[in-house]
């Protein structure tokens, strides 16, 4: 049976039905209204005011591309400037990969490139030490944990270095509906407090941070960069698999095809949730090392870094926590001036 018209410009006919919608459209005005929707998306927000200097986290994966693609067609009519921030987290055969496909990405469309890592901003720690570490050796359950934070902590690093005063990031709607459904399977009240929202508006000195593809699915990120043409890289991250943020991927795609709008209504939902006044934690403070903000003594990331610097990694996640904030700093791994960094997101993607 032949493809149907386009429903958008009744000429060419069309190339896929739109997930989210069902609209028959063709490869072009599929993109075009993606790239529309974005655009919705931050002006409706005001996620990214005329003039900022917006650092794009990008990791070479079909997200953070398809985001720095969809800014940079839109650059003109936002009035903004993009660079690229890319961190280095020294996973041995996956991120120096990742990282090739981020240069080529910055060489075509002529954006400058900063890489920050792991290694010169955290005292020689990289992921792959981090594992030896928190595992005795191969691959640990934790490392995605500390990753996130660390990534976090770098990418704002990194966005400061080329003066960037806005940090966007490649979370589209199933990364954000993953992540709701994990802060619900471990019960961080913390964490959904703070909601879905579109970012984070930069509390605490840290930059405002936004993710203008948080209601794009994932099938509509991969046909927007299939339609495209775009180059990335789509290899797996060796620690991957030990991820509990899988089994919450699992657990969505179930509940995606018995309802194909669950993606979407946890996004939502995420959103307008609201804790009783009894359930929501206090009030951050700042982390007596380096000033960032923080529900205790330390921030996550000073905190990891202390249990890593001590041999005693687990003593930083989960009940060992309390332990570490009570005996407090032994030493100063890193030694920041400057106060900023909001306690991290879960999400250990950009
Ligand atoms: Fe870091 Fe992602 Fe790899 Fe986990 S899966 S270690 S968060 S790069």
């Amino acid at each position: 049976m032949p493809a149907p018209p386009c429903s958008s410009c009744h000429a060419a006919r069309a190339a896929l039905r739109r997930p989210s919608s069902g609209c028959a459209l063709c490869g072009p005005c599929f993109c075009a209204a993606f790239e529309a929707e974005v655009l919705h998306t931050v002006l409706a927000g005001r996620l990214l005011p005329p003039g900022a200097v917006v650092a794009v986290g990008a990791s070479g994966g079909k997200d953070s591309t398809v985001l720095a693609h969809v800014l940079r067609e839109l650059t003109p009519r936002l009035g903004i400037s993009l660079c690229l921030v890319a961190v280095d987290e020294g996973i041995g055969g996956y991120r120096d990969a990742a990282l090739a496909a981020v240069r080529r990405q910055a060489a075509r469309w002529e954006l400058p490139l900063t890489i920050v890592a792991y290694a010169d901003l955290f005292g020689g720690w990289t992921m792959d030490a981090v594992a030896r570490s928190t595992a005795g050796s191969g691959r640990s359950r934790s490392c995605c944990t500390f990753c996130g934070v660390l990534r976090r902590r770098a990418l704002e690093e990194g966005a400061r270095l080329v003066g960037a005063t806005h940090i966007v990031t490649g979370h589209n709607a199933d990364d954000m509906a993953e992540t709701v459904l994990m802060n619900f399977l471990r019960g961080d009240v913390g964490r959904l407090a703070r909601g879905g929202g579109l970012g984070s508006p930069g509390e605490g000195g840290a930059l405002p941070r936004c993710r203008p593809l948080q209601f794009a699915s994932q099938k509509e990120v991969v046909l927007y960069a299939h339609f495209r043409r775009l180059d990335y890289f789509s290899e797996e991250c060796v620690y991957a698999p030990e991820a509990f943020r899988g089994h919450a991927r699992d657990l969505l795609k179930r509940l995606e095809a018995a309802r194909p709008s669950a993606v979407l209504d946890l996004v939502h939902s995420a959103e307008r949730l609201a804790l009783a006044p009894a359930a929501r934690p206090p009030p951050p403070g700042a982390c007596s090392r380096c000033g960032a903000l923080a529900s205790r003594a330390l921030c996550q990331a000073c905190a990891l870094l202390e249990g890593l610097n001590r041999g005693r990694p687990r003593l930083a996640i989960g009940k060992g926590r309390r332990g570490l904030d009570e005996e407090g700093p032994q030493g100063a791994p890193w030694d920041r001036d400057r106060a900023r960094l909001p306690a991290s997101e879960s999400i250990p993607t950009f």
